[in-house]
């Protein structure tokens, strides 16, 4: 048992639907078996608990938030981030899919899942929809690797059966065969679950989608993931590939594959009609706004979303995007806001922190256990605290309310600041740097 004490924030109420940032510059957690069982001032919590068993860990040097969740991140490409000047599928033939295909080889999809999980975890990433590969062999190491070190990781075999290098097709009935056989082995085993994964559209047949939805239905409480209306060249080229679907969304809807528990990635170019079946299915759409800008997909459309109701939670797309921090991924969301002018959704820090951690506990269906510091959750938390006379912590020492400094959190904040991390009450990754002075006053 364990009491921490922390200048703590985080947003359990939807902010774009009116909640408000919950900031309180002391707050005590009691957490137990990796849940948080009460939450109050220092001297309600001693009240209540057990003093002489609890031990008490002062975290007021830093920020505490609840565990960022990535809600679209691809596994294989760690070693492909940062290729610049490109769009989407100039991309994925040149970078993205001939890095994929080296994951055939267990030894190198060993390290590379390695890698992976260690660059959401550093960034502060305690839960992820992950886009797993083409390779049965190599998602069975990105589970093994998650397992091992405590990720919260939702993902499946990627499957394609067309346009791609022919070692990353399969078939149908392999890819039903597959992934039953991955979905046997890990969903619902300890943290892990999975998600059936067909690439996109362009690449899967009206078959292997079929497939993808006996999948689902074999295993009822998976996860089903893609993307969606990305880029106008690969929106134009799904129209073509299905003369029969009213258009990218519907691609995946007559299939069957659209519900709650499924979360498309980018629907930068979405349509009313989409937005409205995406609400209907209650869909929820994984937004990417670095991987969107360096690529040049185009501006998300976010305030249409929330006008129609549709859940949106943020991803890194790693490695279109820069990097697996969801701050980063935060403040460029903010930035695409500002630039789509009088078409766009202004954001606050709280809506911010909304969208890189309770949003994406919806998107995922994990809302009763993580996304806010709530009691009855799991303790999944970062800590952000920069160096000391770096310019955010400079910042943090000059600002005068927690919304403003949460946004220079989002403003300034890199995978360095990040100085703890814990998952289910188990820190996993940095270390407790020394003490020093409290940000509060
Ligand atoms: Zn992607």
């Amino acid at each position: 048992m364990t009491i921490y004490l922390a200048r703590a924030l985080d947003t359990p109420e939807d902010p774009f639907r009116g909640g408000v940032l919950r900031a309180e510059e002391s707050v005590a957690f009691r957490v137990v078996d990796g849940v948080i069982v009460d939450r109050g001032t220092l001297a309600g919590v001693l009240t209540r608990a057990e003093p002489l068993e609890d031990e008490l860990i002062d975290l007021r040097d830093g920020l505490l938030l609840p565990g960022l969740i990535d809600t679209h991140v691809h596994y294989p490409q760690v070693r492909a981030i940062g290729a610049l000047g490109m769009p989407l599928l100039e991309w994925l033939d040149t970078c993205a899919l001939p890095e994929e295909q080296k994951l055939a080889e267990d030894g190198y999809a060993h390290a590379v899942a390695a890698e992976f999980c260690f660059g959401l975890l550093s960034a502060g990433t305690t839960t992820a929809l992950v886009f797993g590969s083409h390779y049965a062999t190599a998602v069975d190491s990105l589970f093994r690797e998650a397992d091992r070190v405590g990720l919260r990781v939702t993902s499946g075999l990627v499957v394609s059966d067309r346009l791609l290098p022919e070692p990353l097709l399969t078939t149908p009935e392999r890819a039903y065969d597959e992934a039953v056989a991955l979905a046997n082995r890990w969903h619902g085993v300890r943290r892990n679950r999975y998600a059936v994964t067909p690439r996109f559209s362009l690449s899967a047949s009206e078959p292997i989608l079929e497939a993808c939805a006996e999948v689902m239905q074999e295993i009822p409480t998976a996860f089903f993931t893609s993307h969606v209306n990305e880029n106008l060249a690969e929106v134009a080229a799904v129209a073509e590939l299905f003369p029969e679907a009213s258009g990218y969304v519907d691609t995946y809807d007559r299939a069957g594959l659209l519900g709650p528990r499924s979360v498309l990635a980018h629907n930068v170019h979405a349509s009313e009609v989409e937005l409205k079946v995406l609400a209907e299915r209650d869909t929820a759409i994984s937004h990417c706004p670095t991987s969107n800008a360096a690529l040049g997909s185009g501006l998300f459309p976010l305030a249409s979303h929330v006008d129609a109701g549709v859940r949106v939670a943020l991803g890194s797309d790693v490695g279109a995007g820069t990097g697996f921090s969801l701050l980063k991924e935060g403040l460029q969301a903010y930035f695409m806001q500002r630039l789509l002018a009088d078409a766009g959704l202004p954001l606050t820090p709280a809506h911010l922190l909304w969208l890189a951690t309770a949003a994406g506990a919806s998107a995922l269906g994990l809302a009763h256990q993580i996304g806010d510091l709530s009691i009855g959750k799991q303790f999944d938390a970062v800590l952000i605290r920069p160096r000391l006379g770096d310019p955010l912590d400079v910042c943090l020492r000059n600002t005068s309310s927690s919304e403003e400094a949460l946004g220079r959190v989002f403003a300034l904040g890199t995978v360095n600041d990040v100085a703890g991390v814990w998952i289910g009450g188990g820190q996993v990754s940095g270390a407790i740097r020394s003490p020093r002075p409290p940000l509060t006053r």
